[in-house]
């Protein structure tokens, strides 16, 4: 196993209070990570770092981060790394979802989504692996969906799948420039998961929908996702890099 013993996890998206990200930190903090939580709202960040701090034990951070805005983030990670130890682990859960049909979005919308879910974990990713290289380790992780492989198809439409498209190409090009330095990339897909992105359209009407398409018959939850990513940071995957894992009860698409 090893890792933590004074290592830091980043964990992007992580103030919400029902998401995947949320769980991912709590998931990560459970394992001995001190866990530095970035969001959009710093005070919530701070929040949630502090309730993971008292509950697990851990040294935890909270700092407000648009991941969209370069600035915020390379301010954002001196900051965690001012406060926390040594930063090995970059988890890109930050996340927009978008359900605008193809013909009616704006070059505005479509720029936003970019933005946020692909320029986003690329900007976290250069300047954490810029810290990471210097210890010759790192692990990073984005979170793709299954909207990239079948084009949507479960709530948001092109922009978004588009994007998610792009995290799994980025994720497989970082690999190939950041693995010969210590550092593995890789990326999770989910399918239909339990949280609030749908923008309240996952009624229990729709989770029973979405869940017939599925092989376990089940939506997902946050801990389906969290435990993948805690497996994929840690020291014993060193091997495993430039992949996306489909995480995702069985969804049949292919
Ligand atoms: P969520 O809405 O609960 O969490 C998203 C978090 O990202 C929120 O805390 C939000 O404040 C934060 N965020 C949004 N824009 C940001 C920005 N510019 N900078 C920093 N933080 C920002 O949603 P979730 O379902 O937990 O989604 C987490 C990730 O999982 C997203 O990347 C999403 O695309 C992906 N995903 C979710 C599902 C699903 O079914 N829930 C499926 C596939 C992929």
């Amino acid at each position: 196993a090893a890792f933590p013993a004074e290592r830091t996890a980043l964990v992007t998206g992580a103030a919400s209070a029902r998401g995947i990200g949320r769980v991912t930190a709590e998931r990560l903090a459970g394992d001995g990570w001190a866990v530095a939580i970035a969001d959009l709202d710093g005070s919530a960040s701070k929040e949630v770092a502090a309730e993971i701090s008292d509950t697990y034990g851990v040294k935890t951070f909270g700092v407000g981060m648009n991941v969209a805005d370069v600035d915020q983030v390379n301010a954002g990670i001196d900051d965690i790394e001012a406060n926390l130890p040594q930063l090995v682990a970059a988890v890109n859960i930050a996340g927009i979802s978008n359900p605008t049909p193809y013909l009616d979005i704006t070059p505005a919308e479509w720029d936003l989504v970019m933005a946020v879910n692909l320029r986003g974990p690329h900007f976290v990713t250069q300047r954490s692996a810029r810290s990471m290289v210097k210890n010759g380790v790192g692990r990073i992780v984005n979170i793709s969906s299954c909207s990239a492989p079948m084009g949507g198809g479960t709530y948001s439409k092109t922009a978004y799948s588009t994007a998610k498209a792009g995290i799994e190409g980025l994720t497989r090009a970082t690999a190939r420039e950041l693995s010969p330095m210590g550092i593995t990339v890789n990326a999770v897909a989910p399918g239909p998961i339990d949280t609030d992105i749908m923008g309240g359209t996952l009624s229990d009407e729709r989770k029973v929908e979405l869940a017939a398409g599925l092989l376990v018959g089940r939506v997902g939850t946050q801990a389906d996702i969290a435990s993948m990513i805690n497996y994929l940071v840690k020291e014993e995957t060193s091997f495993i890099t430039g992949q996306t894992y489909d995480v995702n009860g069985g969804l049949q698409f292919r």
